[in-house]
């Protein structure tokens, strides 16, 4: 983080003036923790879409699993059925 006005590096972010020019920093630093604190926010919102479309996307693959293990099963009962009550 450096100071807007003459790029000091500001070492003391809790100061309220600059070290090199003596320009007040606060509302500064307070604008650059409150963007630190949007980004993170976000980064949080994207991982947990993330999370969620990975789960949903595992529920939906579990779901077609499940559907088509039933149809298999229905498949095997039905031939089964057939192989059977015909002869
Ligand atoms: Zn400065």
């Amino acid at each position: 983080m450096n100071c807007p006005d003459c790029g000091t590096a500001l070492r003391r972010k809790r100061a309220a003036r600059c070290c090199g020019c003596g320009r007040s920093i606060s509302d500064y630093v307070a604008a650059g923790r409150r963007r630190e604190k949007r980004l993170e926010q976000l980064a949080a919102l994207f991982s947990t879409a993330l999370v969620l479309a990975f789960f949903s996307w595992a529920g939906f693959f579990a779901l077609f699993e499940a559907l088509c293990v039933y149809v298999l099963a229905a498949l095997a009962v039905w031939y089964w059925g057939r192989a059977t009550f015909r002869s």
